[in-house]
């Protein structure tokens, strides 16, 4: 019989699932100044025997170089060795991809101006914060009480098969690629368990990021396409039977089918506004698409709100209901 702790972090949690035999930590938990001793109070001096990163976002592999340095060895899924191992944006081809896509999205140029802005601050602010450096300001949200630092670090284990973690098989890894290229779910299927760091949250609708592949091939699409991938992951899930989810952020939950399917039918909806947005305005920019579908959102937040239809104009290509043309999107099939 297994038992389950879990350690709030702020805006995070993180999970300590032992079973008599070892101690699996969910996620490394975000690296704020505080966070590494709430940590060892909750855990009573007894380590993890290994830390499972979900993916590679700074809140929850943020402390997997504290890990690795004190020797608890780290898994994280293959697909996120590009998240992983190097700061933010710091890799040019990469950056000037995003500069690129901007230039590319058919917004006005002044909002072009302040998201390029936005993301040459969020390089430079990667940057700094990968180094031993002391913890930035908290951030406007109060999400955590200081900001956040990522260090670069190697995982010890590298994930790129679903199944049972090697050495502790009380707990399944799967695959559950999406909301990054390496994401992880944790499962242990003795009890119903649901490990799902940002794959399935309570209360929060699925947004995907405009983000890079793994490692793009030159000339070839830098862009990996988030939500047909998370999409299929969901989907995966569903076919499981859970008795309860535990996720990366809010309280965790019973109704974990229900959870999964009112996601589902979210995307699925939103997909089909895109849709019709699309044949009503014939060829379109993904900027156009934004104002029409969100106009005043997309002069506010222009960044979140292309990442969104860009999602689903991604998951209406996979399915041939839209196809892109020399910078356009239309409605095809
Ligand atoms: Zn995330």
């Amino acid at each position: 019989m297994a038992t389950v702790t879990r350690i709030r972090l702020a805006y995070n949690s993180v999970y300590a699932i032992d079973n008599g035999a070892g101690r699996v930590l969910v996620d490394t938990g975000p690296d704020y100044r505080g966070a590494t001793e709430a940590i060892d109070t909750a855990l009573g001096g007894k380590p993890p025997s290994i830390v499972v990163a979900t993916h590679g976002h700074l809140d929850h592999a943020g402390l997997g170089w504290h890990w690795r340095h004190r020797g608890v060895p780290v898994a994280a899924g293959y697909g996120d060795r590009h998240l992983l191992g190097r700061p933010a944006l710091s890799d040019e081809a990469e950056f000037r991809a995003f500069v690129r896509y901007i230039e590319g999205s058919g917004a006005p140029s002044e909002l072009q101006l302040a998201m390029l802005s936005a993301i040459e601050q969020r390089r430079d602010w990667a940057a700094r914060a990968a180094g031993d450096t002391p913890h930035p300001p908290a951030p406007p949200d109060r999400r955590w009480p200081t900001g956040l630092r990522y260090r670069p670090f190697e995982p010890s284990n590298w994930v790129s098969t679903s199944g049972p973690l090697e050495a502790f098989p009380f707990v399944h890894v799967l695959l559950s690629p999406g909301h990054t290229p390496g994401n992880l779910v944790l499962t242990v299927p003795g009890e119903g368990w649901l490990f799902s760091g940002d794959q399935l949250l309570p209360e929060m609708t699925p947004t995907p990021a405009i983000q890079a592949r793994t490692a793009p091939t030159p000339g070839g699409d830098w862009r990996y396409h988030s939500l047909p991938h998370f999409v299929a992951s969901l989907r995966a899930l569903e076919k499981l039977a859970f008795s309860r989810c535990f996720p990366g952020h809010g309280e965790p939950f019973d109704n974990v089918a229900a959870v999964i399917r009112t996601n589902l039918d979210l995307v699925e909806q939103r997909t089909g506004r895109v849709l019709a947005t699309l044949c009503e305005l014939g060829p379109a920019t993904r900027f156009a698409l934004c104002e029409r579908l969100y106009p005043r959102a997309a002069q506010r937040r222009p960044w979140q709100i292309l990442a969104t239809v860009q999602g689903h104009l991604d998951l209406l290509e996979s399915e041939g209901r839209a196809a892109l043309r020399d910078g356009r999107y239309e409605a095809a099939g």
